[in-house]
């Protein structure tokens, strides 16, 4: 098996990091004439802190799972970002995805010149773990599993996800953007026994954060390392660690939440089976619900005239004819019925 340190890009392995006044000295009843910040106009003069130690030790607490273990990231995707600035060099490496899936890894790929290696999941929307294993050669880098999987809505067998680390060569980047909405456990007590797992988390979805751009990366010490050294010094600013720790006082909004969206989720796909242009609803352990129609553009449409948006994902792979539905409040969702009600095909 190739080693974390075999993985690493030479240039980042060698890497001089940005050091930041705040990472010469850390403390808090200071005299600050070290980063020629203002003095007034308190606290917001002040730079935030580049490692979040307050948060993350919160987190840590909620999460379970040690500081050193966290990073902290302008959303999910800062941390895709940087997965590829660490581990792929341009042009050469390439990265493995099932499809259909979340588009912001193609994205990334993309946008580091990184080639995409797409592997399409079975007809049920289950993992092709030999098709994946199959597509990869010395240069896949990392590899995509998001479960629950966007846009299928659907989590994939822990035993197909343990088979995946025990034999992909790269890193294996589980992305549990969802994870909240499912009573199955999260992977987060397996970083132990797989150095190179990165799991993703959110405050954009369960959290009702998606405003303050705050994502979570789990992962080892040594990969949480390289990810400080190569991501902005002061990627999360203060306003976020302000509002993000107000949160995380205690977990009860957010459960409540969870609570409500999971009745309403079945109270959704209980209304949709009684309209006879829905074709199918898929089961969903997501705040979303993937349908097949026999119109898609023509129920986008006319429920955007109706003043309701849902998403049209018709052109994506395996999911031909489909509409995704994020569950909303009762109120939200009873204006998508009424739309309904009104489209007669
Ligand atoms: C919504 C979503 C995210 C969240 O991204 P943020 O940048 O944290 O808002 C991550 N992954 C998936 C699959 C998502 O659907």
């Amino acid at each position: 098996m190739k080693t974390l340190e075999q993985l690493v890009r030479p240039n980042i392995k060698s890497l001089k990091p940005y050091s930041s006044a705040r990472d010469e000295y850390s403390g808090e009843e200071a005299i600050f004439l070290d980063a020629n910040e203002n003095p007034f106009n308190a606290p917001y003069n002040r730079y935030p802190d580049p490692y979040q130690r307050k948060l993350k030790k919160r987190i840590a607490e909620i999460k379970a799972v040690s500081s050193d273990r966290i990073f902290l990231g302008n959303g999910s995707d800062e941390a895709i970002d940087l997965a590829f600035r660490a581990f792929c060099e341009p042009g050469i490496d390439n990265v493995l995805t099932i499809d259909p899936t979340y588009g912001m890894y193609q994205v990334a790929a993309d946008i580091n010149n990184i080639e995409t290696r797409k592997v399409k999941l079975n007809a049920d929307f289950n993992l092709d773990v030999n098709g994946l294993l199959a597509a990869a050669d010395e240069n896949s880098k990392l590899l995509f599993i998001c479960s629950p999987n966007n846009p299928t809505g659907n989590s994939f067998k822990r035993a197909d996800i343990i088979t995946l680390l025990e034999k992909f060569e790269g890193i294996v980047i589980l992305d549990e953007a969802y994870i909240d909405f499912v009573p199955e456990k999260s992977f987060l007590n397996e970083l132990l026994n797989y150095p190179k797992l990165i799991i993703l988390q959110t405050f954009s979805k369960a959290w009702g954060m998606a405003g303050i751009r705050l994502g979570m990366a789990f992962a080892s010490p040594e990969i949480i390392t390289v990810f400080n050294h190569i991501k902005y010094p002061y990627n999360i600013n203060q306003l976020t660690q302000d509002k993000a720790l107000e949160l995380l006082k205690s977990e009860d909004a957010k459960d409540k939440w969870v609570e409500v969206l999971l009745k309403q989720r079945e109270i959704m796909a209980e209304k949709l089976t009684g309209y006879p242009f829905v074709q199918k609803i898929y089961p969903s352990d997501a705040n979303y619900l993937l349908i097949k129609t026999a119109a898609p553009k023509d129920i986008y449409h006319f429920l955007v005239e109706q003043n309701v948006i849902v998403r049209d994902r018709s052109s994506v792979s395996l999911c031909e004819g489909c509409l995704r539905i994020t569950v909303g409040s009762e109120e939200e969702n009873k204006a998508l019925f009424d739309g309904l009600d009104r489209y007669n095909g």
